[in-house]
């Protein structure tokens, strides 16, 4: 069974409408209840849970600091090609774009990992657009292999590969695979991604147990909020990590909660996620999932990154530039970047915000060589 079973049957159990017509005293019980059922995540998704956010926030406080503490990991992106054979709407890097296209040599890869690194940085998260033609397998595990003794966690957020490919990453250094869904609404998804291999629904939805059942010790899943109707995305987003998480025991699984944002090619959001709708959001997911590492990136501005922090955020990114040779060449076109960063703060300023929040900014939570590879 894959999590394409289990997508087909909460397609059939009608979620949106469960979720619409909950009402606050289901909201209420499953405030009041310890382990919960996909009935109370909708509660907790549902409108009548936005006017209860108060509420709601104590208990993802709560949740957050008895499985957490107040630790909050930061880590870097690094992009190594924003080159890419398919055409997501939303997306800056879409072969539809006519923007500059770059892939970094492998040395140029090592001079902007040099830049993280001095920095501060040991969790690097590698990202490229998808195109095999410019950055194959082969050559992401190359650039991998030389990168991975300067950093204590080296994660891929690349093209979906086959269980070989995810183990030949994992053996090459890899500990760490995000894969974003965008949306779990197919008729939306397949309007949003008109060409390519992306337009295959169902080879990317499964692409995260691929990576768990291939070792990886950290699957990061995740929606692009405002291309589809935010509660029934995290809705399927929580199950879907709640299912990864019994099924892979000894992955660790992360949800992120990237909104949408400006990119080259202008596209609107078609369900708009207000501030107060992504709290829920980040809420409901950590109440669901206790134990789930969050993660909130520089999509969102610096002060909404600070207030949302105590309810359920376990790592956020800093300082981070969406385009390759950014680190290097700050200078350069912004055009040539994957989307619109709003926190515009250096690492060292998130660091003191973090820490002046009373919480204990970490550059390192992990490290693959002491843990003895990679799980
Ligand atoms: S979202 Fe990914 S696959 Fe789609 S255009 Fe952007 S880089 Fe390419």
């Amino acid at each position: 069974m894959t999590f394409a079973d289990e997508l087909a049957r909460i397609e059939r159990s009608n979620a949106a409408a469960i979720i619409d017509s909950a009402t606050p005293a289901d909201v209420r019980r499953a405030l009041a209840t310890e382990r919960l059922t996909e009935r109370d995540l909708a509660a907790l998704l549902s409108p009548a849970a936005e006017q209860m956010l108060d509420e709601i926030g104590g208990r993802a406080r709560e949740t957050t600091l008895r499985h957490f503490g107040r630790t909050i990991g930061l880590y870097a992106p690094l992009y190594l090609s924003n080159e890419c054979e398919n055409e997501c709407a939303y997306c800056g890097f879409s072969a539809a774009n006519r923007v500059p296209r770059a892939t970094l040599s492998e040395a140029e890869a090592v001079a902007e990992a040099e830049v993280l690194r001095d920095r501060g940085f040991r969790h690097v998260l590698l990202l490229t657009g998808e195109s095999p033609r410019a950055l194959d397998e082969a050559r992401l595990a190359r650039i991998v292999a030389l990168l991975r003794p300067m950093f204590a966690s080296v994660s891929i957020e690349v093209f979906p590969m086959a269980e070989d490919g995810y183990r030949t990453m994992v053996a090459a250094g890899v500990d760490g695979l995000t894969l974003y869904q965008e949306t779990y609404d197919r008729a939306t998804y397949a309007r949003l991604h008109r060409s390519g291999r992306k337009s295959d629904f169902d080879a990317r939805l499964l692409a995260p147990e691929r990576g768990a059942a291939a070792g990886m010790r950290r699957v990061g899943i995740g929606c692009l909020l405002g291309l589809a109707d935010f509660r029934r995305d995290i809705f399927c987003a929580a199950l879907h990590a709640a299912w990864l998480s019994r099924r892979y025991w000894r992955t660790h699984i992360t949800v992120s909660f990237p909104r949408l944002r400006h990119a080259e090619g202008g596209f609107a959001a078609a369900a708009p996620v207000t501030d107060r709708q992504l709290a829920l959001a980040i809420c409901a997911t950590r109440i669901f999932l206790p134990r789930a590492g969050l993660v909130l990136s520089t999509r969102e501005t610096s002060a909404l990154r600070d207030t949302l922090l105590p309810f359920g955020i376990t790592q956020m990114s800093a300082g981070s530039c969406t385009r390759p040779g950014g680190y290097l060449h700050p200078e350069e076109a912004a055009n040539e970047a994957q989307f619109s960063v709003e926190d515009h703060r250096t690492a060292e300023e998130v660091f003191a915000a973090i820490r002046s929040a009373g919480y204990d900014p970490a550059y390192k939570d992990w490290d693959a060589e002491l843990a003895g590879g990679a799980r």
